[in-house]
């Protein structure tokens, strides 16, 4: 179960989709602040050199001395490269562009698949009293993804209400698949969450009921609506439960995070 403060590791969630704009950070970003929120201890690994998870939550690129390349390819100590953040219990390794050069840097590594899966396994982790991690993926599914999906429990997947959402779904479901085959075994789907759906919106609700008849369970009940709320609040670095705690994105993000936790305690008993 996912106690507050609990002293065992933490459960680690990849959230992963390699289209782009689909909703992956502003849903780590806001699923981190609502389980943050609950009580529980999160911490967020910003994987994408585009550094967005980094920005809004206010960790500007002059602050971030360590980053996620350090935790994965250089000795720096975790207290050096985790930052606070302006939420209670939610705290970020920041990213840069330099991300993008370890791409390549990883493939000379024999271990290059298990960086990540190491670096969140090392003994100062244990400081932290983390109940959650969460990994904000680039849009690809390049070695920083497959590090994620290494490194993770499980794998949470934004789809954007779009026309051709479930087409790159089979490639996602493939490399997880792989995954499953050689480096992690156990790696489970946490679930798929829609974002942005417009319910006035025909094409939206088509996507829905499509995602419902071909994932079933997997499909969070949960929906994330188009909130113009969620797209604001970023450029405040906050996640929208603080921006507007009262709009329709916190909600949705308060109740995704509460069948997040229903899951896990569901999963352990
Ligand atoms: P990704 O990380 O998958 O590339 P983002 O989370 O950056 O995607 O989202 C892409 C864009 O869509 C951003 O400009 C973001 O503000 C916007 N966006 C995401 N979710 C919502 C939402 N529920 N309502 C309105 N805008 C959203
Ligand atoms: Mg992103």
């Amino acid at each position: 179960m996912l106690d507050p403060q609990s002293q065992t590791n933490p459960r680690i969630i990849a959230v992963a989709n390699q289209k782009g704009g689909v909703g992956k950070t502003t849903t780590t970003i806001n699923l981190g602040a609502a389980l943050a929120e609950a009580g529980l201890r999160v911490l967020i690994v910003d994987l994408d050199p585009q550094g967005n998870a980094s920005t809004g939550l206010g960790v500007e690129p002059e602050a971030r001395d360590f980053t996620t390349y350090d935790l994965l390819l250089d000795d720096v100590p975790l207290d050096q490269i985790v930052q606070a953040t302006p939420h209670d219990n939610l705290s970020i390794i920041p990213a840069t562009v330099d991300l993008s050069s370890a791409d390549i840097e990883l493939m000379s590594n024999e271990k290059r698949s298990f960086l990540l899966h190491d670096a969140l396994r090392q003994h100062a982790m244990s400081a932290l009293a983390l109940d959650i991690i969460l990994i904000d993926c680039p849009p690809s599914l390049s070695l920083l993804t497959v590090n994620a999906m290494v490194a993770a429990h499980s794998v949470l997947i934004p789809l954007q209400s779009e026309f051709f959402a479930l087409e790159g779904l089979s490639q996602l479901m493939l490399t997880i698949r792989e995954v499953r085959q050689t480096a992690n075994p156990k790696l489970r789907i946490e679930g798929i969450v829609l974002t942005m759906v417009d319910a006035r919106n025909n094409l939206s609700a088509q996507v829905e009921k499509d995602a419902r008849d071909n994932l079933g369970d997997l499909v969070f009940q949960t929906r994330i609506p188009r909130n113009v709320r969620v797209s604001e609040a970023p450029s405040y670095a906050l996640s929208v439960l603080s921006y507007d705690p009262n709009s329709k994105g916190a909600q949705a993000y308060r109740d995704l995070a509460r069948e997040v936790m229903r899951k896990h305690t569901r999963a352990a008993a």
